[in-house]
């Protein structure tokens, strides 16, 4: 069996088809460039290794919730943010502010500035 046939088999087999290295590639590539922009350092694969991600808030849960990066800019946040958020928990510091966990975007790391429609006062 050649190569061809042998990666056609396995797709068949195993109902997922299979990429090609070099395609790969270009996707962990563009990846790990906008992980960079979201100010997550890149890893081997694709991954990022300067932890979790910060919350994109162009992505449809950050949308639906009305997420933003600076609660200034939402006047409907009324002066809070995510670090009075009973959903929030402080964890580093990412492009010098204070970045922490929200129980909202699981995986990822949310600014203390950030605020969302989901805010919840503190206990
Ligand atoms: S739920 Fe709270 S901590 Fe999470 S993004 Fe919204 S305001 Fe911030």
């Amino acid at each position: 069996m050649n190569r061809r046939g042998f990666f056609t088999t396995l797709a068949k087999i195993t109902g997922v088809a299979v990429v090609a290295p070099t395609a790969l590639n270009a996707v962990f590539s563009s990846s790990a460039q906008a992980q960079k922009k979201r100010g997550a350092a890149p890893a081997a694969g694709g991954a990022a290794a300067g932890g979790m991600p910060l919350v994109d808030p162009n992505d449809s849960v950050a949308k639906a919730v009305k997420y933003v990066e600076d609660y200034k800019k939402a006047p409907e946040a009324k002066g809070n943010n995510c670090t009075t958020c009973g959903f929030y928990a402080k964890k580093e510091s990412r492009n010098g502010k204070e970045a922490g966990t929200c129980t909202i975007f699981a995986g990822k790391l949310v600014y203390g500035d950030a605020w969302c429609a989901s805010w919840n006062k503190k206990a």
